[in-house]
């Protein structure tokens, strides 16, 4: 096992890799939740062929996806654990397609494993930590949405006192934390940038307004260098070229002592912001936090978001527990229901669609093409300044 020697007082402490990776392979009833034969087969594969690899795993569904929560001393990427998870995809998706459900496999983009899944359709978040005493984590998982979905909660977790009290009160926090910054636009090769909070703070938010271009891979405590964050930002139609499900996303975020309290990590999700998914992943609708398991339904929405916490020690995992399961909640759903409808109300104008280049369906330009070539100018019609220029 990996061991080094973190502290001066001579404290042990095991480096343990947290892997989660994600995909929608099928599901029943449209794009609703997989069935449970399809998690049996994903997690009897991962428990028999992860054994002697992993130190411990969860499967879990949020929505149509399936996301492996996986803990080992192997390192992120590791192409072996990367491997196991593809495989397990693969008798997933078999089981699918026996079953008859919808979209099946439909995340896996590539033919065969190629050594890592990182642009062959699953979403992935990893984090390689030193572990410390008590470690206190918390997984997301979302549907129906983008990895933009997490920049409105991460910038007020991690960047605003106005979210987090700790960034004032407490002096592991007030130095802040560091923000990595992709650019899923970008489609040769990963390209990012780092930006301080506070001073970066204008910065930080001149990129995170754009969710569905600028999104946060990770964010890192500047007092001990620790990374507090690992969020997936793979953004599919940039990998297949075209519509193949939406990008929907997964985040690990470490908790307490140098980092945010759960809670207020867990504060952001009460505003049900509105994020790119829902109906066929081009529209916008509020993001809803409810229970583990949860499936999908109204608009094939409202986008979802799931957090199971946890505690790890050399790598095994506790049973996870529900963050959105708690009556607080219920009131937040039945607003953010409330705000679905009412966006839904103006169909497809305006913002209550996606942009043009954000569209998933290419049937909408085909339309506007053949349209474009009936159009006419008329003549004499030009404002006078043009007539004379001309
Ligand atoms: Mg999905």
């Amino acid at each position: 096992m990996a061991c080094r020697n973190h502290h001066a007082l001579g404290e042990m402490t095991m480096d343990i890799t947290l892997s989660v990776l994600k995909a929608d392979i099928g599901s029943i009833g449209g794009h609703i939740a997989p069935s449970e034969a399809l998690l049996a087969r994903v997690r009897e594969v991962i428990t028999r062929q992860g054994a002697g690899l992993l130190l411990d795993s969860r499967v879990s569904s949020t929505g149509d996806d399936i996301a492996l929560l996986m803990t080992h001393v192997h390192g992120s990427g590791h192409p072996d654990v990367h491997e196991l998870a593809w495989n397990a995809f693969q008798a997933g998706t078999d089981t699918a397609r026996r079953q008859g459900l919808y979209g099946a496999g439909q995340d896996l983009l590539a033919d065969a494993f190629s050594g890592n899944v990182r642009g062959m359709g699953p979403g992935v978040a990893e984090m390689t930590i030193a572990e410390r005493e008590a470690e206190p984590f918390v997984f997301f998982a979302a549907d129906k949405t983008d990895p933009g979905a997490f920049n409105f909660p991460l910038y007020a977790a991690f960047a605003d006192p106005m979210n987090t009290p700790g960034l004032l009160l407490s002096p592991s926090l007030t130095e802040g934390f560091t923000f990595v910054i992709m650019d899923v636009a970008h489609t040769g090769g990963d390209r990012v940038i780092e930006l301080k909070a506070p001073e970066d703070l204008y910065r930080i938010a001149a990129l995170l307004r754009d969710p569905e271009r600028y999104v946060v891979e990770s964010v890192w405590s500047r007092k001990s260098g620790e990374q507090a964050v690992a969020a997936s930002t793979s953004r599919l139609h940039n990998i297949a070229g075209k519509y193949t499900g939406k990008d929907d996303p997964v985040m690990l975020v470490r908790v307490q002592k140098d980092f945010p309290a759960t809670g207020e990590i867990l504060a952001p999700f009460a505003t049900g912001h509105y994020v790119g998914g829902g109906m066929r992943g081009s529209h916008n609708m509020p993001l809803m936090p409810v229970p583990l398991g949860s499936g999908i339904s109204y608009f094939d929405g409202p986008p979802i978001i799931t957090g199971a916490a946890f505690c790890v020690h050399e790598g095994k995992l506790t049973e996870p527990l529900d963050v959105f399961s708690h009556p607080f909640w219920n009131g937040v759903r039945r607003q953010v229901a409330d705000k679905a409808m009412a966006m839904r109300r103006q169909g497809f104008f305006g913002a209550a669609m996606l942009p043009m280049d954000e569209l998933e369906y290419t049937g909408i330009t085909s339309l506007l093409d053949e349209l474009d070539q009936h159009f006419r100018v008329r003549e004499d019609s030009a404002e006078p300044l043009q007539r004379e220029i001309s």
